[in-house]
């Protein structure tokens, strides 16, 4: 694994997260786009190497809805760039570690992402996620 490459953190709405980030990190929001099969808008803010996702769910089953309605809004994954995610996933499985899916899929910002469950990582949900060429 290689840097941290964005913190994902769930808001109830985009509408006034995005200018409380603006404010927070004195930079503008630099994209927003709709990832359908995880059914969430995101928003990110990018801080020197790192980036910062505003995660809103699209549907009220959705999983950041319910995870929300869990534990309220607040820190959701983090994420950390992988050169080879498919070499990282199998080298995980082999550690132990349980992977939400067995092939990456895409993600938000032209990645393949893949999670790790985070009843095996402390309780913190893991993103992995590979630019995608
Ligand atoms: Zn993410």
């Amino acid at each position: 694994m290689q840097k941290v490459e964005h913190i994902g953190i769930a808001v109830k709405t985009l509408a006034s997260a995005v200018p409380l980030f603006e404010k927070l990190l004195n930079t503008p929001c630099y994209k927003t786009e709709m990832v359908e099969t995880e059914k969430v808008n995101t928003a990110f803010f990018k801080q020197g190497e790192t980036k910062i996702e505003l995660l809103e769910s699209t549907d009220p089953e959705g999983v950041i809805a319910r995870f929300i309605e869990k534990k309220g809004e607040g820190l959701h994954h983090i994420a950390f760039d992988v050169a080879d995610i498919e070499k990282e996933m199998e080298r995980l499985k082999g550690e132990g570690f349980v992977l939400l899916y067995d092939k990456p899929k895409p993600g938000a910002d032209n990645k393949l992402v893949c999670f790790l469950h985070p009843k095996h990582t402390n309780g913190v949900l893991i993103e992995l996620c590979m630019e995608r060429k």
